[in-house]
């Protein structure tokens, strides 16, 4: 009975001890585990939807497209993850969205979905940009409100511009609370216009596969300076 007396509290506060350690690295490693970073590239609109298309017929949805896909080309090469919101013209829309309205909510909906599922997502949507007049031009990014997209943002611009569009003015500003994937995004994100269809100068350059290629390696460099932890 007096080894009992002795040896039990000894076990307590040794269990006790051990317990409070288990729980303490059990909770660091829960927080510390933030899933590595996915780039989500979102070729802007497809299927029913075009979006903005230039005076020559060149549709929106075929640039952010192709654009799309030599950065996930890129991406392979690098091997950094990616996921794609499109990888072709054809999207699947659901029994019922029978006009191009429904089609395009239910898209967006689908590509939320996905978005808000990857863990460690940062969505980059790629679009193009589209003036009533034919002056306008250059690169400009737009963030959403989560935690990280302004500096995500203001990397993508910095790097866009210096390498691209040494002229260009335009500076990374707040995206419109009326884009959806912008506003309902869980995760950094960010909406890049790479030209204007409306202008000569910018929509020549959009239309050759090296242009296109150079904005791809761009848009990656600026990822990868935001998931390094780079100083925007
Ligand atoms: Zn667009």
């Amino acid at each position: 009975m007096r080894f009992i007396k002795w040896w039990f509290p000894l076990a307590a506060a040794a269990l006790l001890a051990a317990a409070v350690l288990v729980h303490g690295r059990y909770a660091a490693v829960q927080t510390d585990a933030a899933p590595p970073p996915v780039l989500l590239i979102d070729p802007g609109h497809g299927g029913a939807d075009g979006g903005a298309v230039a005076a020559d017929g060149t549709r929106e949805s075929d640039i952010n497209l192709d654009i799309a896909l030599r950065l996930q080309a890129l991406c392979r090469f690098w091997g950094v993850d990616a996921v794609m919101t499109r990888t072709g013209d054809d999207i699947d829309y659901p029994a019922g969205a029978d006009t191009i309205a429904a089609k395009k909510v239910a898209d967006q909906h689908a590509r939320l979905a996905l978005i808000n599922g990857t863990p460690g997502a940062v969505l980059l949507s790629i679009h193009q940009n589209k003036y009533p007049a034919s002056a306008p031009h250059g690169i400009q990014v737009f963030y959403g409100p989560q935690a990280g997209s302004q500096d995500l943002a203001r990397l993508t611009q910095a790097a866009l511009t210096e390498q691209l569009c040494p002229d260009n003015r335009r500076v990374a500003a707040p995206a419109e609370g009326s884009i959806y994937l912008m506003k309902n995004a869980r995760c950094p994100a960010v909406l890049a216009e790479c030209g204007f269809l409306s202008n000569p100068g910018d929509l020549a350059a959009l239309q050759t596969g090296g242009y296109r290629l150079k904005l791809a390696a761009v848009l990656l460099a600026g990822y990868m300076q935001y998931i390094r932890g780079v100083d925007p």
